[in-house]
């Protein structure tokens, strides 16, 4: 067995094409603000995934920059018929308008295609037949976190099927810190094989990995600024070790606090959590649902009725900021996030094991 670590491995040679995209990526968002609102057409938007996006979207404003809409379509049995149409009526009523056309990730599929084999040549992954069972193994958002134990490494490269199944790709962490700037907390840090450990970047079943697909769009779409769920702490890890591997810098992150529900968990759109059509019913139109969402941020009054350009108008960079940094709104149970009080960035307080920091 040869330790995969150790082991020389020929240098990461990015085709022409894939190069100049993401340096044109670099530059560009050096340039100015690019932010990205990324939703699983898994459901409808729930409140939580719409005060999301109103913060993005005025983060993204409040700087004179860009909102893309990006949708998250690649694990297509979680995908839901409708969905896609519903979260884009859904932002336009509210006003929250994206700039340029909504790109889908199934339309890219292409280009992770070329990422992922320009990486499997360069000796990065290796092929792991551990199955999902075995692991608890999946790469999609919002699910418990996991760190693989290496089992695979170092064992007989085949690629190829065995008894019928495709290996999933790994991603292979050297040793040392991933580490990137959070707008609204302290750096985010933690220890690559500690704590984020060896990623799937390639599912089993075929499917290009969340994390790969996403890292590799915030490079290739210019994104300077990811605003997200603060449950989305922790994959922020993985996703910045994918752009290391790719020899390149990650963009800012701001994560942003989740809206909890009366028992404290976040609110989830598989789970059917209250939505804009909640709203309607309760007679609420798009003014109240603005109101709403910012008043639950203490933007604004309880009770106020105002558009999102309304909103926007009245608030300074600084406001929305120092709302974003309130420890008090910081978190659900259970959401895998960053407790803000500990050191490091360890995740910690909030059912995430310490000793673990990955979702693949
Ligand atoms: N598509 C993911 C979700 O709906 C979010 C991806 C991201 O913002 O990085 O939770």
């Amino acid at each position: 067995m040869v330790d995969p670590l150790t082991a020389s491995s020929p240098a990461l040679v990015l085709p022409r094409h894939l190069d100049s995209l993401l340096q044109e990526g670099i530059r560009r968002r050096g340039q100015g603000y690019r932010g990205r609102f990324a939703p699983s057409p898994s459901g409808p938007l729930h409140r939580g995934n719409l005060r999301t996006a109103l913060i993005g979207w005025l983060d993204a404003r409040l700087h004179g920059g860009e909102w893309l809409l990006r949708i998250d379509d690649l694990d297509a049995p979680r995908n839901r018929a409708g969905a896609e149409e519903a979260i884009l009526a859904d932002l336009r009523w509210l006003g929250l308008h994206w700039d340029g056309p909504p790109l889908r990730q199934s339309a890219r599929r292409g280009l992770y295609a070329t990422v992922l084999s320009s990486l499997r040549r360069s000796g990065t992954l290796y092929p792991c037949r551990c199955s999902r069972r075995m692991l608890a193994d999946i790469s999609a958002p919002h699910e418990p976190l996991t760190i693989y134990p290496g089992l695979c490494r170092g064992m007989d490269p085949t690629w190829g099927a065995e008894r019928g199944r495709l290996p999933s790709w790994r991603l292979l962490l050297g040793p040392g810190g991933i580490a990137w700037e959070e707008r609204f907390a302290s750096a985010g840090q933690l220890d690559g094989p500690r704590q984020v450990g060896d990623i799937v970047v390639r599912r089993a079943d075929g499917v290009i990995a969340y994390h790969l697909a996403t890292a590799v769009d915030e490079l290739a779409l210019a994104i300077s600024d990811v605003l997200r769920g603060v449950d989305l702490w922790s994959s922020t890890g993985p996703q910045v070790a994918v752009m290391a591997a790719l020899g390149m810098a990650p963009p800012r992150y701001g994560h942003v606090p989740l809206w909890c529900d009366a028992r404290g968990q976040r609110l989830s759109k598989r789970e059917g959590a209250e939505g804009l059509a909640g709203y309607r019913e309760r007679g609420l139109d798009a003014a109240g649902v603005v109101g709403d969402l910012a008043a639950s941020l203490d933007l604004v009054p309880v009770g106020s009725r105002l558009s999102a350009g309304e909103l926007l108008h009245s608030l300074k960079r600084s406001d929305l900021e120092r709302c974003m940094r309130a420890p008090q709104r910081r978190g659900c149970a259970g959401s895998g996030e960053r407790s803000p009080g500990s050191p490091n960035g360890t995740v910690t307080a909030t059912g995430a094991d310490p000793a673990q920091g990955s979702r693949i």
